[in-house]
């Protein structure tokens, strides 16, 4: 039997860093980001490895020519070793953003930038990369530069080498995303919001969505800061819990954004994605203010389908259509 792409890179990236893992004594999700940067740079970094580790390194990544397959080939084979470390080692807040949801944003960001050709994209939640790279990968005639902030070091590790091997030209900030950002504005921002309390009640202080009393919620500082480095004009693609509107902290967030951005669209999303409902999301879209731009005459909103019933979901899609011609 013949392996597919995706399976014979996998193939290398698993057994590749299951080796790394064992010698470095390391987890299996560090050693996938090692032996991801061996096959970015086309050597073994690892000088502590054994010459005989080395040369078993070495014959393994010769199996493949990395620089010649698929961006998509490449994402999802890494994304297939990320879910395995994942699993090792859950963390809720740590999630990969999957890649049904990444199609489905790719989707949506086209049609709303129809007419850019050149961007530049932040997720400031970047994680693994792995939504930034599936929208990327889905837009490949634009020219795009890309930003990404991350607190957490393997995760960010993950997504730098991801962005290399897939040639995506990205800068990466390893830093809690509510501290300042010394970035330029940005055309365009996604985000898997992570979702909860910010525990630094003195660093919320220097947001107009701090909550009156306790901790604030972190998913609220995000969309604050995402809205203040992002250009005016452009858009910001978040996935938010299903209930963002209907939080105790959520009339604030209403008058605020009234303020600072036009709501498109709020979408639920299915939910057989998710684990139960009260973990179920939904992608809220904003336009930040601008002179000239008006508000949509009516926000889109919809609750779709499973991806999975491509009938439903084509209804959708047209009605996504018709509200685009109405309102773009
Ligand atoms: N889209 C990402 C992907 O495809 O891998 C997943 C994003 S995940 C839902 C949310 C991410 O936010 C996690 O990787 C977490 O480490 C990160 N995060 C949480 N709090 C943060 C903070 N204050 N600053 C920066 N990143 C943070």
């Amino acid at each position: 039997m013949i392996n597919s792409p995706v399976e014979t890179l996998f193939g290398v990236i698993d057994e590749t860093a299951l080796l790394l893992q064992e010698q470095l004594a390391c987890s299996y999700l560090e050693a996938v980001a090692e032996t991801g940067e061996n096959l970015f740079q086309g050597e073994v970094l690892q000088d502590e490895l054994s010459e005989l580790t080395k040369k078993r390194l070495h014959k393994k990544y010769e199996e493949i020519n990395v620089s010649q397959h698929e961006n998509e080939d490449i994402r999802k084979a890494f994304q297939f070793a990320i879910l395995k470390g994942m699993k090792e080692n859950v963390q809720p807040n740590h999630q990969m953003t999957p890649d049904s949801l990444g199609l489905f944003i790719s989707y949506l960001v086209n049609k709303f930038t129809k007419e850019t050709e050149k961007m530049t994209i932040l997720d400031p939640a970047i994680g693994t990369g792995n939504l930034l790279t599936t929208v990327l990968n889905q837009m490949p005639h634009k020219e795009t530069q890309s930003i990404g902030v991350e607190i957490d070091e393997v995760l960010i590790k993950l997504a730098y080498v991801g962005a290399n091997l897939q040639k995506h030209p990205l800068e990466l900030f390893n830093q809690d995303s509510i501290e300042p950002l010394f970035i330029d504005p940005v055309d365009l921002v996604l985000c898997d919001l992570p979702i909860g309390y910010y525990p630094n009640d003195l660093r919320a202080q220097d947001y107009e969505l701090q909550a009156e009393e306790g901790h604030s919620y972190a998913h609220h500082l995000f969309i604050e800061q995402s809205l203040k480095h992002t250009k005016e004009g452009g858009y910001l693609f978040f996935i938010v819990p299903n209930g963002l509107f209907e939080s105790p902290f959520s009339g604030q967030l209403q008058s605020f954004l009234k303020e600072k951005a036009n709501i498109q669209g709020f979408l639920q999303l299915p939910l057989s994605l998710f684990k139960n409902k009260n973990s179920a999301k939904s992608i809220l879209i904003l336009q930040k203010k601008k002179d000239g731009i008006q508000a949509p005459k009516e926000v889109l909103l919809a609750e779709l389908p499973s991806l999975s019933n491509q009938r439903a979901l084509q209804d959708i899609l047209s009605k996504i259509d018709q509200w685009l011609l109405h309102n773009k």
